[in-house]
């Protein structure tokens, strides 16, 4: 029987019940009905998904016709996985040589409807309560989510698709859906799916006799204009033109089935280029950055991969889903694969085609292969490469990259090992010397470096006008030593764990560490060295349950002290302090190195005070302690602060 007989009959035969048994052709619109079977089991959606089914309804959303390219996307996907389910030799419903498989589209302008079907792998009973219905299966949380944030500003419903529930997408234009299917299952029979996406739907018996799945939309009034066979073919030229299957629509052939990643780079336009990234990650932001490329040694490949347009990360709670898919000559081997790319690359959208692959490879010999090992290592050195020649080439475009997924290739510094001196290349800081917004690599700064410097500095801070505020930048604002700025603790992290970039350490600004510039030269100590001992030797006494030493700056100009950290950044033992109280482990807050600048007057006054053994001397270098304290971003006790600076006041007052 062919598919054309099929799709006439499942649409008719759901129509009315009393014709399931004789399957004639039922030509009477009056007879419709919405009652699947005679078993026919009523079923409530989860939550979040009726949720999300309400805003797709009542959305005033324009651009609805994107729900042709969900579900065709959808009937894609169907064939590609019964063409993989044939490749590994499992037993299938009527075999599935790929040059049989496609999709068919029906319009009917008379009764209003459209009928998506494929003879791809169908879905059981199961199945189809599984995947709709069911948030386990779906991003429908996420989604939500990005709807909320973007409540404001009319979000773009055609982002659905990437959230993974693209098929609800359909009741943007649909009053009712019917769907039909037969799964590849030799043992399934046939199902019938039936909602009118208000909170609940029908399961029944299905009447499709051939593998595949149809899926019949009945219009709303106000979508009744797709019921044209133009204006379908309009919508799939726009959406759909790369569909790997042939898509019919009433029995019109319309779309090229084409590979275009092993075609040669020249005979690819843009659009094309767009338009298949569009398809093929179910997109419908403009790719950031796309690399074509292919590669004879060690292994023969080609790829394609992009960049998207934004990083989805940022709207929903979830991972990134990695997006690379695995072929070998043009047979789909493995969507979504894990292991082509190290998981900080999984936002990289693509097709990665090698010829050396067995084609009947399982999934479990896939997760170890060596082969694929040696892959991901080709691929991923050859990203990397791109990147550091767009950041050469196209900085702008870099910066733009960077904007947007700077934050994965931090993660890939941070947990990816073979690749870590590539990526440093890659990470990119406002500096001392840059212009606020203005971003600047390593090798640029290190190429900046006065002879005398040995060290890569950076400074931490909620961002730039608090890291230039306080003591720690003098010293380098003097010695014109340049200082990068790390606005968020991840980049601390990776710098501080890398430890040193072409033999250069990397030091945050406030960790105790030799390679500091000093001031010497310019700036001297001016108190006597047994003065200021003596001062020293105080301040430990009345600072020793607080800090772990105390000296004599060679660093401060214009503060009379600074904290530093030793052996880590005060941003890092901020954090190991609050993971060590969520593990209830002691804190690590004593380990700190007081500085003084014996020329500040503030310091000065205090060893008047300290000799005239004065009480208000402990008040004071308490109060010197905490303003420290302060400056190095801990966090310090406000009574107290208080107690402290009521003292002050007082003093101030009484004088
Ligand atoms: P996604 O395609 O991202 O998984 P959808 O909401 O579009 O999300 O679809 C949900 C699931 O329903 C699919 O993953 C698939 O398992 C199933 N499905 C949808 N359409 C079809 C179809 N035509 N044939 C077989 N399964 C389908
Ligand atoms: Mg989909």
């Amino acid at each position: 029987m062919s598919e054309d007989t099929i799709l006439r009959e499942t649409q008719e035969t759901q129509e009315t019940q009393e014709t399931q048994e004789t399957q004639e052709p039922q030509a009477d619109q009056a007879t419709r009905g919405t009652e699947p079977s005679a078993q026919a089991e009523k079923r409530e959606f989860q939550t979040e998904i009726r949720q999300l089914l309400d805003i797709v309804i009542h959305s005033l959303y324009t651009n609805k016709e994107i729900f042709l390219r969900e579900l065709i996307s959808n009937a894609a996907d169907a064939c590609e996985k019964i063409r993989y389910l044939a490749l590994i030799g499992e037993e299938i419903r009527g075999g599935g040589e790929s040059h049989d498989l496609g999709i068919k589209i029906t319009v009917d302008d008379k009764a209003n409807t459209l009928t998506i079907s494929d003879n791809g792998i169908g879905m059981t009973r199961e199945e189809l309560i599984e995947n709709l219905g069911t948030i386990a299966h779906s991003g429908s949380k996420s989604f939500l989510s990005y709807l909320a944030e973007h409540r404001d500003q009319a979000p773009d419903l055609s982002l659905i698709g990437q959230f993974g529930v693209g098929f609800y997408s359909a009741f943007m234009v649909a009053q009712k859906v019917v769907i039909q299917t037969l799964s590849g299952d030799p043992e399934a029979e046939a199902c019938c799916w039936i909602s009118e996406g208000l909170g609940s739907y029908t399961l029944g018996t299905g009447t499709r006799q051939e593998r595949g799945t149809s899926i019949e939309i009945w219009l709303k009034e106000d979508a009744a204009h797709l019921a044209s066979a133009e204006s379908i073919k309009l919508i799939i030229n726009k959406y759909s033109n790369f569909v790997p299957y042939p898509v019919s629509v009433n029995d019109e052939k319309i779309n090229t089935v084409e590979a275009i990643w092993v075609k040669n780079r020249k005979e690819v336009t843009d659009e094309e280029y767009a338009e298949f990234y569009k398809f093929f990650a179910g997109a419908y932001d403009e790719p950031i950055a796309r690399l074509h490329f292919s590669s004879d040694a060690p292994l023969s490949l080609q790829a394609l991969l992009f960049v998207p347009g934004s990083n989805m990360e940022r709207f929903g709670f979830n991972r990134t889903e990695r997006g690379v898919n695995l072929f070998c000559k043009k047979v789909l081997i493995q969507e979504k694969c894990e292991n082509i790319l190290p998981e900080w690359l999984r936002f990289v959208r693509g097709i990665v085609d090698c010829e050396d692959l067995p084609l009947n490879i399982s999934r479990e010999t896939l997760q170890d292969s060596a082969l694929l090992q040696k892959l991901n290592r080709m691929v991923t050195s050859r990203l990397l490469k791109f990147w550091e020649e767009l950041a050469r080439d196209d900085s702008k475009k870099y910066e733009a990259f960077w904007q947007e997924f700077g934050v994965f290739l931090k993660e890939g510094a941070a947990t990816d090992f073979v690749n870590r001196q590539e990526l440093l290349k890659l990470l990119r800081f406002e500096s001392s010397m840059t212009d606020p917004g203005e971003l600047t690599g390593l090798d640029e700064y290190i190429d900046r470096m006065p002879d005398s410097q040995k060290a890569i500095y950076f400074a931490s801070g909620p961002n730039r006008e608090g890291i230039e505020q306080g003591p720690y930048l003098e010293i380098f604002r003097e010695s014109h030593y340049e200082v990068l700025y790390t606005y968020q603790t991840i980049d601390d992290y990776v710098l501080l764990n890398i430890g040193s970039y072409k033999e250069k350490p990397l030091l945050s600004v406030d960790q105790e560490n030799e390679e500091m510039p000093d001031l010497d030269a310019t700036n001297p100590p001016r108190m006597e060295e047994a003065k200021a001992d003596q001062l020293v030797d105080w301040l430990k006494e009345v600072l020793k349950d607080k800090v772990k030493e105390v000296r004599v700056s060679k660093r401060l100009v214009e503060s009379p002290a600074v904290l530093l950290s030793v052996g880590t950044s005060h941003s890092m033992s901020r954090l190991y302090q609050s993971m060590s109280e969520v593990a209830g482990l002691p804190g690590n807050a004593f380990n700190d190195v007081l500085e003084i600048n014996t020329n500040h007057e503030v310091l000065q006054g205090i060893d008047r005070l300290r000799i005239d053994e004065d009480p208000f001397a402990r008040t004071a270098a308490e109060q010197l302690l905490i303003a420290a304290q302060m400056a190095a971003g801990l966090s310090v006790d406000p009574r107290l602060l208080v107690t402290g600076l009521n003292e002050l006041l007082a003093k101030a007052l009484s004088n």
